[in-house]
């Protein structure tokens, strides 16, 4: 049976001709991931810029306030403690 290949598995690409990018959605992403460990110090530079940016500060304090911000540190907090207690025990 031949592979039916979707163009839903394509990020769409307004430059090209088709409309699509040329190459598959997880190629895509595995090419992103490899970029980003190549340049990992360009990237984390880059985040920690963006991040102490004023309204992305102001942006985190509100949302920290709200009731999804609280379940999300609710969440973090759990991992963490989770996290810790797997270390201690190695
Ligand atoms: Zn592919």
């Amino acid at each position: 049976m031949e592979k039916v290949i979707s163009k839903c598995n394509f990020y769409r690409d307004a430059r090209s001709a088709d409309g699509f990018l040329h190459i598959c959605i997880p190629c895509k992403r595995n090419d992103i991931e490899e970029n980003r460990a190549l340049k990992r110090d360009y990237y984390r530079a880059q985040d920690r810029i963006r991040n102490a940016r004023p309204d992305r500060v102001a942006a985190r304090q509100t949302y920290a306030h709200t009731q999804a911000g609280r379940a999300a540190r609710q969440r973090a907090h759990r991992r963490w403690k989770a996290f810790k207690a797997l270390e201690s025990r190695a």
